[in-house]
Formats: C-alpha cells, sequence, structure tokens
C-alpha cells in the first residue's frame, strides 16, 4: 500500500487549495463510513520518484457535529491514526489562531512525523509573518501560497524526506 500523508488544520487555511495541487486530476474514489462523509478527500500524489495517498482531513464531514472545535478535532485524529506523514496548515495572514495550537497539541502527543506548512505567504515581502509559527514547535515552517503554487515543492520535499 501506499504512505498517507494528511493535511491538517483548521478552516480556511488553504488545506484543499494545497490538495487539489498537490493531486492534480488524481483525486480517489472512496465509500463513506457510516456517519462520516469522505468522498472527495482522498487522492494520490507522486514527487521525486514517491508515490502516496493524501487525505484532506478538512473535508471529513462527521453528522451531527455541531462545534467547529470538535470537528477540527476529529479530523485531526482520524489524520494522526491513517497517516504516516502529518502536513499542519497554518495561515500566514491570519497568525497563530487558538484553534492552532489545539491542534498542535494533538499533533505532538502522536509523535509522527509532522511538516509545518504556513500558507497564504503570497509574496517575499510577507516572510516576516513566518516566525511567530515556530512558537508551536515543529521547528523551521515551509512558507506557501496555495494561491499560485510557490512553495507547494518545498513542502512536498519535506514530508517525501519523512516517510
Ligand atoms: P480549507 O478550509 O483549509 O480547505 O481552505 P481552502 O482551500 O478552502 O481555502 C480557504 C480560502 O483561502 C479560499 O478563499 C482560498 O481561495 C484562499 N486561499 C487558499 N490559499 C491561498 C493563498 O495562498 N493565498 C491567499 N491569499 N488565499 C488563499
Ligand atoms: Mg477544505
Amino acid at each position: 500500500a501506499r504512505p498517507v500523508i494528511a493535511i491538517v488544520g483548521r478552516p480556511n487555511v488553504g488545506k484543499s487549495t494545497i490538495f487539489n495541487r498537490i493531486i492534480g486530476d488524481r483525486l480517489a474514489i472512496v465509500e463513506d463510513k457510516p456517519g462520516i462523509t469522505r468522498d472527495r478527500i482522498y487522492g494520490t500524489g507522486e514527487w521525486i520518484g514517491r508515490s502516496f495517498s493524501v487525505i484532506d482531513t478538512g473535508g471529513i464531514e462527521l453528522e451531527g457535529e455541531d462545534s467547529l472545535l470538535r470537528s477540527v478535532r476529529m479530523q485531526a485524529e482520524l489524520a494522526i491514526e491513517e497517516a504516516d506523514v502529518i502536513i499542519f496548515m497554518v495561515d500566514a495572514k491570519a497568525g497563530v489562531t487558538n484553534a492552532d495550537e489545539e491542534v498542535a497539541q494533538m499533533l505532538f502527543r502522536s509523535q509522527k512525523p509532522i511538516v509545518l506548512g504556513v500558507n497564504k505567504v503570497d509574496n517575499l515581502g510577507r516572510m516576516d509573518d513566518i516566525y511567530e509559527f515556530y512558537s508551536l514547535g515543529f521547528g523551521e515552517p515551509v512558507p506557501m501560497s496555495g494561491a499560485h503554487g510557490q512553495g507547494v515543492g518545498d513542502l512536498l520535499d519535506a514530508a517525501v524526506n519523512k516517510l
């Protein structure tokens, strides 16, 4: 079976945008599990000769989930279960939020290899915005822009290196 890379993070940081850039048109069809909608979230990717599965955990919809934080937490739990490497995605425009810190704690406890991707770094003048993300405790953040694709290669370099 292919190794699995999961993209985790609170809503609106750009997970689906990056997911689509990684998979291109290699979307995988999966059956939903009872109580969990998981279609449209699995794809395959290839980078420097490695193939892998990718999961966009933000697309996992849990029936009866009321609070946003609860659903982000459950999505992260599913990702931790399934993934060999986790891409933890945050938003340079928003900075570090409480929900980011919540996800960071769960990921830290999981002891899975983590790559910290800072999205929405749309121009290099915004590089200063990435330093605060060191505080999440996952080392050097990888800046990227889903809007024009810059940095996605660096992200995949880092993720594939940890497989
Ligand atoms: P998700 O909820 O984490 O899956 O986030 P989405 O991929 O749906 O993106 C949320 C919003 O951020 C959308 O309006 C995207 O167009 C926007 N977005 C995604 N990537 C970037 C980026 O690199 N720069 C900017 N400025 N906006 C982005
Ligand atoms: Mg999404």
